[in-house]
C-alpha cells in the first residue's frame, strides 16, 4: 500500500467541500493549522455549554446560560437611538426581557412574533433587578429544537471563524469519516473501556456534558492514544527497520579497555558500569545498536562512551564520537587522550578547521585504520569522509537534533552501532516519544565526592555588589563563568550584550583576568579563549551559552548568569552543571531583572531548591509544556494536536509497548490489525513511516 487508502480521501479534500466553508474561511483555518476535514476532525471543543432545557429561569443563578421555551408578550422598540430594544417574554413561571442592541425591527419581529413561543438559549443577567437576556445565542421555532445539542461544544476560533461555522463544518466531517478497522490491540481496548475510533470520533464531538471534555474521556483517551500509538509506530518501524539490518557483532576482549581502567583515577560508578555492560551486550549482539545513554551533567558519560569506543577498537574497528561544537570536540580530544594513549590507541581530531593536506593526511589514515578513534563535530559526517572499519558512532548531545535527523544519520551509517548521548534529562513521555525508537540506558547516580552547589537568586540592581564579591573570590584564586544571555533571539545584540559585560569587567578586574567567548568568534579565538581559562591564565570567562554543553574546567567554582529568568529550566541547569566540578564548594547566581512574574520567581525557585536534573525537567514540563521544554523548532519533537504529554505520561509507555510488540509480531504490516495501522499512519500522516512500509 504505498498510495492513501481511497476511503480517506474525503477526510483530505479541500476544506471547501464542506458545507459553509469558502476560501476566505478557509484560510481563516489555516492560521490554526487546519487544512484539510481530517484536521477539522482532529480539532476537537475545548468546553461545552449545557443548553439543556429548563422549565423556567426562576431558581436559575445568573450570570449564566439558560436555554428556556418562552412567549413572546411584548415589543418595546428603543425610544430614543443607542437605547436597546427590548423584548417582554414569559416563561412556565416568571416574566423577563430579551435585548437586543442596533438591532432591525423588521427581523425582530419576524424572529420574535407577539403571541407565539420560541425556544430562546443565551446569557442570563440581572440588571437593575430585572431578568435580561442580552443577544440571545439561539431563538429557535420549538419543533426545530432538537437542532440544539443539549450540550453544545465550544471549539477553539481564530479571527474570521464563529462556532456556528466550527459545528456546521466539523458535523460534516463527522459524517464523513469512513468506517475503519481496528489498530488497537482488542485486549488493551477491552481493559480501557474505549469506543470504536469511529464512535470516538463522534463522541468527542458531541460531547454529553462536561466531563466528557476532559482529556479522561474514553473517547478522548482513546483519540489520544491513536495518536501517540502512530507516533510509536514511526519510531517502531525504524527500530524493527535498524534491527533488521545485516548483524555485526562487535566482539570486545576488554584488553584495551582493562589498560584505560588500570590507569583511571576513579572508580566507575554501578550505574557507569551498569551502562557499559548493556552498552558491551548491544554491541556483541548482531543487531545493530541504536542506544541513547541518558544522564545529567557530570554523571560521567564521557568514561562510559570511551569505553564503548575501545570496545569498537578491540574488535578490530574504528570508533567515532561527534560533538555539537568545536569546543567540545576539542574538549573530549583532551579528556580522551591521555587515557586512550594509555591503551595505546591513536586518537584524532577532525572539524570544520582541518582544511588542504592536513584534512587530506588525516583522512588517509583513517581509510588505512591508522586512527582508530576520530573525535570531531559535523565535519565527521562529510561524503568524503571515509572509515576503514566504522563500527561505533557516538554522538554527543543530542538534544540539539531532532527525531528525523537522528534517522537520517541511521541511514548514512550503514551497519554501524549507534550510542547517543543527551545530558538534558527529560521527563519520561517526553523521552519516550523523542527516543521511542531506541533502547535507553540512564545514569542515574553521579560520582561521589562532588561538593554541592549553593544557589542564590539576586536581582540586577544588585550587580556592583556581586562583581565586588566576585573580585574577592578572584583574588582567592577561584575562576568563574560569567553567563550573557540572549537578547531577543538577535546574536548581534547578544553579541554586544556580552562584549559589553567584557569591558566592563575587564575595566574591574584587570585586563589579564577576563576572558570572553561565543559563538560566532573565529574557532581558533574560541579555543584560545577556552584554553587560557583552562590553564587559569583567565579567571573569569565571559560567555554567551556556547559553555552550555559538556565544558570541564573543575577549578571554576563560580557561575553568574545574567537576566536567569530568560532561560529554559533545562538550560539553567545545564550551565549551572559547569561548577560543583572540583573540590571547592560552588556557587550559582541567578541574576534576575526586577520584577520577576510569579511564574518567573517559582520557575528559579525550583533550581534554587533542587539540583536533581529529572525533578527539575519535570517540573519544567508541568509549568511550561512539551514545546517549550525542549524548544520545539529545536527539539524535532513532533507536534500532538489532542494527546497531552504533560497529563498522559502513561499512555505514551503503552502506545511504545503496543507499538513494538506489533512491529516485532508483524514487522511488514500485513495482519488484519497492521493493515489497519497502516490506514493509521496514512491517516494521521506519519509520512516517514509510510516511506518505510512502501519500501519495506
Ligand atoms: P558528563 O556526563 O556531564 O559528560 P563527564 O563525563 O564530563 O560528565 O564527567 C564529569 C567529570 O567527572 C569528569 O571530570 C570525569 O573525569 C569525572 N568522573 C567521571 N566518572 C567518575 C567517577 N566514577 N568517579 C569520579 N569522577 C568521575
Ligand atoms: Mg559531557
Amino acid at each position: 500500500m504505498s498510495t492513501r487508502p481511497e476511503a480517506l480521501f474525503p477526510l483530505f479534500a479541500a476544506l471547501e467541500t464542506l458545507p459553509g466553508v469558502g476560501s476566505k474561511t478557509a484560510k481563516a483555518l489555516a492560521n490554526m493549522h487546519i487544512e484539510s476535514p481530517k484536521d477539522l476532525m482532529l480539532t476537537l471543543p475545548t468546553s461545552g455549554i449545557d443548553r439543556r432545557l429548563r422549565p423556567s429561569i426562576a431558581g436559575f443563578a445568573a450570570p449564566g446560560v439558560v436555554t428556556v421555551k418562552v412567549r413572546i408578550e411584548r415589543h418595546i422598540p428603543a425610544r430614543t437611538k443607542g437605547r436597546p430594544y427590548r423584548v417582554d417574554v414569559s416563561d412556565s413561571t416568571t416574566t423577563f426581557q430579551l435585548v437586543f442592541f442596533h438591532a432591525r425591527t423588521d427581523w425582530l419581529e419576524r424572529q420574535l412574533p407577539v403571541g407565539e413561543e420560541r425556544i430562546v438559549s443565551g446569557k442570563l443577567e440581572v440588571f437593575d433587578g430585572l431578568a435580561q437576556m442580552v443577544h440571545p445565542d439561539h431563538i429557535l421555532k420549538e419543533e426545530l429544537a432538537s437542532d440544539l445539542p443539549a450540550f453544545e461544544p465550544v471549539y477553539p476560533l481564530t479571527q474570521g471563524v464563529t462556532q456556528k461555522l466550527m459545528a456546521k463544518a466539523t458535523k460534516a466531517t463527522v459524517e464523513l469519516c469512513p468506517q475503519l478497522a481496528e489498530w488497537v490491540d482488542p485486549d488493551l481496548k477491552a481493559k480501557e473501556h474505549w469506543p470504536d475510533w469511529n464512535e470516538a470520533i463522534a463522541k468527542a464531538h458531541s460531547p454529553d456534558g462536561s466531563l466528557e471534555i476532559l482529556p479522561t474521556a474514553p473517547a478522548r483517551t482513546r483519540l489520544a492514544y491513536d495518536e501517540l500509538f502512530a507516533h510509536q509506530m514511526t519510531l517502531a518501524l525504524a527500530r524493527g527497520q535498524n534491527r533488521r539490518r545485516k548483524g555485526r557483532p562487535s566482539l570486545a576482549n576488554g584488553t584495551l579497555q582493562k589498560r584505560v581502567l588500570d590507569a583511571l583515577p576513579f572508580t566507575p560508578t554501578q550505574a557507569q558500569q551498569r551502562a557499559v555492560t548493556e552498552i558491551h551486550d548491544d554491541m556483541a549482539s548482531p543487531f545493530r545498536m541504536n542506544r541513547l545513554l541518558q544522564g545529567d551533567v557530570g554523571s560521567g558519560k564521557t568514561f562510559v562512551a570511551l569505553m564503548a569506543l575501545l570496545a569498537a577498537v578491540e574488535a578490530g574497528g574504528q570508533g567515532a564520537m561527534m560533538s555539537p561544537t568545536e569546543i567540545l570536540a576539542r574538549q573530549h580530544l583532551q579528556g580522551l587522550r591521555p587515557l586512550a594513549e594509555k591503551a595505546g590507541v591513536v586518537i584524532e581530531i577532525l572539524t570544520g578547521r582541518d582544511t588542504g593536506s592536513e584534512r587530506k593526511a588525516k583522512l588517509a589514515a583513517l581509510a588505512a585504520g591508522d586512527i582508530a578513534i576520530l573525535v570531531g563535530t559535523h565535519a565527521l559526517f562529510q561524503k568524503d569522509v571515509l572509515f576503514q572499519d566504522l563500527r561505533l558512532a557516538v554522538v554527543d548531545e543530542q538534544h540539539r537534533f531532532g527525531v528525523s535527523q537522528r534517522l537520517e544519520l541511521g541511514r548514512k551509517s550503514a551497519a554501524t552501532d549507534v550510542l547517543v548521548m543527551t545530558a538534558t534529562p527529560i521527563p519520561r513521555s517526553l523521552s519516550l516519544a523523542q527516543y521511542g525508537d531506541m533502547d535507553v540506558s540512564v545514569l542515574d547516580e553521579k560520582p561521589p565526592g562532588r561538593t554541592p552547589i549553593t544557589t542564590a537568586l539576586v536581582s540586577s540592581g544588585r550587580l556592583s555588589e556581586v562583581v565586588d564579591r566576585l573580585e574577592t573570590s578572584l583574588n582567592e584564586g577561584r575562576q568563574a563563568y560569567w553567563v550573557c544571555p540572549l537578547v531577543e533571539e538577535s546574536e548581534t545584540l547578544d553579541l554586544a550584550a556580552a562584549e559589553d559585560r567584557f569591558k566592563n569587567l575587564r575595566s574591574v578586574f584587570g585586563e589579564g583576568r577576563v576572558g570572553l567567548v561565543h559563538g560566532q568568534m573565529p574557532s581558533a579565538q574560541k579555543d584560545a579563549a577556552m584554553a587560557a581559562f583552562v590553564a587559569g591564565e583567565t579567571q573569569c570567562l565571559v560567555a554567551t551559552t556556547v559553555i552550555e554543553v559538556g565544558v570541564d574546567v573543575p577549578n571554576a567554582s563560580i557561575m553568574v548568569i545574567e537576566r536567569a529568568e530568560t532561560f529554559g529550566l533545562a538550560q539553567l541547569h545545564q550551565l549551572r552543571g559547569r561548577v560543583g566540578r572540583g573540590a571547592t564548594a560552588s556557587t550559582c547566581l541567578l541574576m534576575y531583572q526586577a520584577p520577576l512574574t510569579e511564574s518567573g520567581r517559582r520557575r528559579l525557585e525550583i533550581l534554587r531548591d533542587s539540583d536533581d536534573g529529572f525533578r527539575i525537567a519535570e517540573e519544567d514540563l508541568a509549568m511550561r509544556g512539551a514545546g517549550d521544554v525542549l524548544g520545539t523548532a529545536q527539539s524535532g519533537m513532533p507536534r500532538f494536536r489532542i494527546a497531552d504529554l504533560e497529563r498522559q505520561t502513561g499512555l505514551m509507555a503503552m502506545a511504545q509497548k503496543d507499538a513494538r510488540r506489533l512491529i516485532e509480531m508483524d514487522p511488514t504490516l500485513q495482519s488484519d490489525r497492521g493493515k489497519a495501522a497502516r490506514t493509521l499512519l496514512w491517516l494521521l500522516e506519519q509520512d516517514r513511516a509510510i516511506k518505510m512500509i512502501s519500501v519495506g
